[in-house]
């Protein structure tokens, strides 16, 4: 692979034929009349691409690869159109920037293709609702619904007005290449729920050595180029690895300096500097491959950067159209280090060091307070949560520039994948179940799970789980308080998890001390999660503060009935039990007390021991419920149809 900083020599660079406009200083490129900017661009692109592109596409010139990569899509979208896409792609290359930024939209237009086969459902839809006319309404409505009924992708784009939005995804981290956590999961799944939701997505993601081989080898070289950073002039290498999958796209930032060590995030001494350079490559890759989109979604602080840079450097370059979101996952987390070193690694004008910019406490830089003030929407993971963060409690000093930018501000819960959270057909499992029989499956799994973690092998006793990183956010002093209190002799525990030092030390100490009844499994492990969703009773979630949280959406699509505390989105998607009415999915507490934690828990063993009936009507209510991403996608969309519409 072609990723030795080495072979390229930015000085030759720069004399042979201008840098692409995002690496020049931003008056230089406005300067510059479009037109002569990109053809340069890509004089630079078809020269270094070439070795990797011989393995991807030997004998095509570049601009025939951009077909080439759009044909799955366009494939799924409109398998008609695609004789008629070589012809207008073709032309493309020819064209002057000017031109060029209607032909970068004329494919998507082209995709747009099942709105205009569902054309005349779209047509037809005022017609029934402009014709009070009873009779006419049946007789049109149902000839093209009719006609329009195999392709199912007609259904949202009749509901939404607009029929394709492209959207660059930004964030560090996306399963299954790398995932630490929850945003690992939406940075996968969201993506994928709007590209069926007739967007254009692109998910750019830092291209971390440890990433698996496999994933590695599925990449192909796009292209790379030097990028100015430093305020000392300092450049990087910019590597950019494809791999297209099912209908979106993933581009890898490659640079061996920043991404070639260790996990994701390591210490803040290396991860500030790693994430200003992503974020400025990212835009500046987008600018690259001639992508410009509708809307670039940023997530948390390590795109922090993304939404300052796109006004401030990017600002006369062709992403100044470009509209940003930044969702914020976790607010905890910021991206905030002293002034001088951002300065230095992101050679960022000095205005934007100002206190209602990028600085707070007068002597550091936030990066997430930077791409907050810069971005044209604030989203986060759940209502709840949004309202929680513009108090002092949970706002994390961030609080009142949050309440400042509210007007921006909303929340839309996560969903989770119901493909990869599928018990039916959940590969990871022993025992694969589905509503109807969820009963003697889950007992099958218990026993299964209590054997392989060497537990008491009894499928009558109730198994609580809990899988979580281990921080103070998720409650654990709560669950280390009330441990020897659940184990009453008809109880089991299991945890899976790995954190701080001091919850591993005390987990570890319950398991010698409760053997057979209580197991901690300190380590992150993708299959033992699933085995655990699927053989506990119920799972606790009881955090501190939970920006949306997954484990209790994936428990309930499992059959186990979450036990949460109501903040934040556990507060959004867990509805109280009520014995006199029947209704919920879980148990829930309030304040952060152990004692109630303990009575939420009690709660549930009694209705699980002594009306088992209610119980499982719960399981089964759980596991029908709408916990997909489809609704949050729709939102999503019609927040960036807000943005451009
Ligand atoms: P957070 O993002 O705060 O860590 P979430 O509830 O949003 O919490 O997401 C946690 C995700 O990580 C879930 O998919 C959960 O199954 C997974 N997970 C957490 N800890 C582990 C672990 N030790 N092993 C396997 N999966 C884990």
């Amino acid at each position: 692979m072609p990723r030795k900083k080495t072979e390229i020599n930015p000085e030759e660079i720069i004399k042979e034929e201008p840098k692409p406009a995002e690496t020049q200083a931003p008056e230089q490129a406005a300067e510059k009349p479009a037109a002569e900017k990109k053809p340069a661009a890509r004089k630079l692109r078809a020269k270094k691409a070439a070795p990797a592109e011989e393995k991807a596409a030997p004998a095509e010139p570049v601009a025939e690869k951009k077909p080439a990569a759009r044909k799955p899509r366009a494939k799924k979208a409109a398998p008609a159109e695609e004789k008629a896409a070589p012809a207008e792609e073709k032309a493309a290359p020819a064209e002057p920037v000017a031109e060029k930024k209607p032909a970068a939209r004329k494919p998507r237009a082209k995709k747009a293709a099942p709105a205009e086969e569902a054309a005349p459902v779209v047509e037809a839809a005022p017609v029934v609702e402009a014709a009070p006319v009873v009779e006419a309404a049946p007789v049109e409505e149902a000839a093209p619904v009719e006609e329009a009924a195999p392709v199912e992708e007609a259904a949202p784009v009749v509901e939404l007005p607009q029929p394709r939005r492209s959207v660059a995804f930004i964030g560090s981290e996306c399963y299954p290449f790398v995932k630490t956590g929850g945003l690992g999961d939406v940075m996968y799944a969201l993506p994928r729920a709007l590209a069926k939701l007739n967007c254009d997505v692109k998910v750019i993601l830092p291209r971390y050595r440890c990433i698996p081989q496999k994933w590695q080898e599925k990449m192909v070289y796009r292209g790379s180029f030097m990028m100015d950073l430093c305020s000392d002039g300092r450049s990087f290498y910019v590597g950019i690895m494809e791999y297209v999958w099912d209908g979106v796209v993933y581009d890898f930032i490659d640079n061996d300096e920043f991404f070639s060590y260790g996990n994701p995030y390591t210490n803040l001494i290396d991860d500030i500097p790693r994430f200003c350079y992503f974020g400025k490559a990212a835009l500046a890759a987008l600018n690259y491959l001639e992508w410009v989109p509708d809307v670039i979604h940023c997530h948390d602080w390590q795109a922090g950067l993304v939404p300052v840079m796109l006004r401030t450097f990017f600002a006369d370059t062709p992403l100044r159209d470009t509209k940003s979101v930044l969702t914020i996952h976790n607010l905890r987390f910021q991206g905030i280090y002293n002034i001088p070193t951002v300065k230095y690694w992101t050679n960022l004008p000095d205005h934007v060091f100002n206190k209602d910019v990028m600085t707070q406490n007068w002597v550091d830089a936030n990066m997430l307070k930077g791409g907050l003030t810069y971005c044209d929407r604030i989203t986060t993971v759940s209502n709840t949560y949004a309202g929680e963060i513009q108090t002092e409690f949970y706002g994390d000093g961030l609080d009142a520039h949050l309440r400042f930018h509210s007007g921006k501000l909303r929340g839309i819960v996560n969903g989770i994948d119901v493909e990869q959270w599928d018990s039916r057909s959940d590969k990871l499992l022993p025992f694969p179940y589905g509503t109807d029989d969820v009963f003697d499956q889950k007992r099958a799994n218990k026993l299964a799970l209590q054997e392989q973690l060497g537990l008491e092998q009894n499928a009558d006793k109730m198994v609580l789980g809990l899988i979580s990183r281990l921080t103070d956010q998720k409650g654990l002093d709560l669950v280390n308080a009330i441990l020897p209190a659940l184990i009453d002799g008809n109880t089991q525990v299991v945890i899976l998890g790995t954190g701080d030092a001091r919850y591993e030390d005390s987990f570890r100490w319950y398991e010698n001390n409760y053997k057979g009844s209580v197991c901690s499994y300190i380590a992150y492990d993708e299959a033992l999660a699933h085995r655990i969703y699927a053989g506990s009773d119920a799972l606790l979630v009881p955090s501190l503060f939970e920006p949306c949280g997954l484990t209790q959406l994936i428990a309930m699509r499992y059959g186990t009935v979450p036990v949460v505390r109501e903040t934040g989105g556990l507060k959004d998607t867990v509805q109280p039990y009520n014995q006199f009415t029947n209704e919920g999915n879980g148990f829930t507490f309030d304040r952060y007390d152990a004692g109630l934690l303990l009575d939420a828990v009690n709660r549930a063993k009694t209705l699980y021991f002594t009306n088992r009936w209610r119980w499982d009507e719960m399981v089964r209510r759980n596991m029908q419920k709408d916990v997909s991403w489809e609704n949050s996608a729709r939102q999503y969309r019609a927040l960036y149809l807000e943005l451009k519409p």
